[in-house]
């Protein structure tokens, strides 16, 4: 059997977290170390380790992952302002945690997205 991810454990209640949203298909909990006033991480319960590992069976959950994202905007408060969405992957992409997730981030003017150093 494969080890759990840190995510896996979570979404089982294994390791505690603040989580704000299940259904069978996603789980949404606050990240430990926020980045602004909001910061939720939207997870599907399969551990897909990475978006490269996504296959068109996960269309659906992947879908409902964005409608999660705009029900948690509204509840926090943040849906008129803006917020960002973000999902890293693999090693350029910094991805620390490799059990697919959406970032939900917002609460506060969050800047341009990158740099504009190309190097
Ligand atoms: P990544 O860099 O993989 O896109 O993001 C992983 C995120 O998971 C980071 O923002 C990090 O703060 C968050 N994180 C790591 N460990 C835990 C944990 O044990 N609990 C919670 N709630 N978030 C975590």
């Amino acid at each position: 059997m494969t080890e759990k991810t840190l995510f896996r454990k979570i979404i089982e209640r294994e390791i505690p977290a603040d989580i704000v949203f299940q259904d069978e298909r996603v789980t949404a909990f606050r990240d430990i170390n926020p980045q602004a006033p909001t910061h939720i991480l939207i997870v599907p319960n399969k551990a897909i380790p990475t978006v490269n590992d996504v296959t068109s069976d996960d269309e659906h959950t992947l879908g409902h992952l964005f409608i999660v994202a705009k029900k948690l905007a509204k509840n926090e408060g943040i849906a008129e302002n803006g917020y960002r969405l973000l999902i890293n992957c693999g090693v350029h992409g910094h991805q620390e945690v490799f059990h697919l997730h959406m970032h939900l981030v917002g609460g506060k003017p969050l800047g341009r997205m990158l740099s504009n150093n190309t190097r």
